[in-house]
């Protein structure tokens, strides 16, 4: 049994942090957390460790592409990449998003059965890296977004067959391609692309196995389609609007905007960028911020993912997704609470992300207090996976 005592404490959901709590973990979970005269007693033999900073949950990256390079052009990376290097290049992304404080990752999409192999060897515990949930190949349609990430399906049918599939293969969830995109040549983020009966097709298969899907989807209608058909998560949202964002609200679904990617590919002129992602991202971003606005002002929820491997856009910075969505209009405690308990709930999963008597101890201690200044969350001091610290200086017993 080991006792913690932080300067402070976050828990993942509220929007105060504790001076003066503690938090106890046995076998990997959490047995108590609460002010440290009220805990520490019903620890009995324990060790202690005073811990200089704020302890929270690990963070939680709810969009992420191991297979993808994160060089200025990764469509072009993948096809010249041999499966050798793609796995050499995907274990470099968890590392790095482990010593990020990342100790779950949703990968929403990569050729090959990779990532799902990966997610499995993290599960039975030879792969090292955080906790990962895979999609594996994306459903899209003929020559649309992503089709270099995954199944072209076309027809209701043959989206089915595609679905039980990667369910078949080990996939933790599903990912539909709604509309086009940006990083793919020849496709309009605001065009959909998968029609309402393939897309009610995937959620169906999906819901029978009980699994949850993401949609990437960007313009209207798509987004519209999409949550209509059941999808889970809304990935990129650039362009909702009164109606998207009230069917959100009701259904519960989850925005994960990715602005993480929007800002490294707009920092991408004259680094080798290809110029139809430059127009197509420059073209887009008014619209992305707005959208995400009106989003929080009508309550829906938002999650933090970085969609890491696209354009100029390193695995492991979790915490500049949290300081874009500051930026752009949430509140510190939002931006917490979207890379923990949110991000949490648009995965689903709900042994992680909130510091919560039963849940695992994935831990993350940071310098300075994040809930008054979101930076905080880039300043990593230790991070623990199932009570286990595994990244970060040494944490010493007193
Ligand atoms: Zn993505």
């Amino acid at each position: 049994m080991n006792v913690y005592v932080p300067t402070n404490l976050y828990d993942g959901e509220q929007a105060v942090s504790h001076e003066g709590y503690a938090l106890v973990e046995e076998g990997g979970r959490i047995v108590a957390v609460g002010p440290e005269s009220d805990v520490v007693p019903k620890a009995g033999n324990s060790t202690r460790f005073r811990l200089d900073g704020t302890l929270m949950p690990g963070l939680i990256d709810c969009h992420t592409h191991v297979s993808l390079s994160g060089g200025s052009n990764p469509v072009a990376d993948l096809k010249a990449d041999s499966p050798t290097r793609r796995v050499v290049r995907a274990l470099a992304a968890l590392a790095a998003q482990r010593r990020a404080g990342v100790t779950t990752i949703r990968d929403v999409g990569g050729p090959g059965g990779l990532d799902l192999e990966l997610a499995r060897g993290i599960r039975e515990g030879w792969v090292v890296g955080p906790r990962m949930l895979a999609a594996g190949e994306v459903i899209c349609i003929t020559g649309g977004h992503a089709c270099f990430l995954g199944i072209e399906a076309d027809g209701a049918d043959a989206v089915r067959r595609a679905v039980r599939s990667q369910i078949k293969a080990g996939a933790d969830l599903v990912k539909v391609i709604a509309t086009g995109g940006v990083i793919t040549p020849g496709v309009e983020p605001g065009a959909a692309q998968m029609t309402p009966e393939e897309l009610s097709a995937a959620c169906t298969e999906a819901k029978k196995a009980g699994r949850l899907v993401a949609a990437h989807a960007q313009g209207a209608q798509g987004i519209r389609d999409a949550l209509l058909a059941g999808v889970h998560t809304i990935e990129h949202g650039f362009y909702l609007d009164t109606e998207t964002i009230g069917l959100m609200v009701a259904r519960g679904a989850v925005l994960v905007p990715t602005f993480a990617a929007a800002e490294a590919m707009l920092d991408g002129e004259g680094r080798g960028v290809p110029q139809y992602m430059l127009d197509k991202i420059r073209r887009i971003s008014g619209a992305h911020v707005k959208s995400f606005r009106a989003a929080l002002a009508a309550g829906v929820e938002v999650a933090c993912g970085t969609d890491a491997g696209t354009p100029l856009n390193p695995h492991g910075r979790l915490s500049r997704e949290a300081a874009l969505f500051v930026a752009h209009g949430a509140s510190p405690a939002q931006a917490c609470r979207g890379c923990t308990g949110a991000a949490a709930r648009a995965i689903g999963r709900d042994d992680v992300g909130v510091l919560q008597v039963g849940r695992r101890a994935d831990l993350l201690l940071i310098a300075g207090n994040p809930l008054d200044d979101v930076e905080a969350l880039s300043r990593v001091r230790a991070v623990f996976m199932d009570g286990l610290q595994v990244e970060g200086e040494v944490c010493r017993s007193d």
